[in-house]
């Protein structure tokens, strides 16, 4: 596998590392602040509303709901050149937090905003599996 060519892989630290190894399992891992409560997405060490360090991961429910999204026609960069078309979309979780995500089993002539989602996986290289969405109900595997 040639990384340096790729640039759809992430940059896996410390305080991702967790995330990224769950989803491997085919688990969503959101945030939880042991302060205030509220739950939040990408991981950090921190909570972004109240600051305090106290900070669990928390299993999502994998459901979330289309907030919006964009059918991506031209993108030179490897290997997103071998995807197109693509459908690039940001999606509320049931528990809050806003994600940038793809799409994938659906036509966009079947997308509305507001529609529910569930979550997907899928392995991109032997080390990295992404969520990324599907309408709810959706037998089909991710491709
Ligand atoms: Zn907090």
């Amino acid at each position: 596998m040639v990384s340096e060519n790729r640039h759809d892989l992430p940059t896996i630290e410390g305080e991702s590392q967790p995330f990224w190894d769950a989803a491997k399992e085919h688990r969503f891992l959101i945030a939880r602040c042991g302060s205030c409560e509220r739950v939040h997405h990408y991981p950090r060490p921190f909570c972004p509303y109240c600051w305090s360090e106290d900070v669990a991961w928390v299993e999502a429910s994998g459901r979330a709901t289309l907030y919006t999204y964009s059918t991506v026609f031209m993108n030179d960069m490897p290997p997103f050149r071998d995807r197109l078309p693509y459908l690039a979309a940001v999606v509320d979780l049931e528990e809050g937090p806003r994600v940038m995500t793809n799409l994938v089993d659906v036509d966009s002539s079947d997308l509305e905003i507001g529609m529910p989602l569930e979550v997907a996986y899928q392995q991109i290289s032997p080390d990295v599996t992404v969520p990324v969405f599907r309408p709810a109900g959706s037998s089909a595997p991710a491709a």
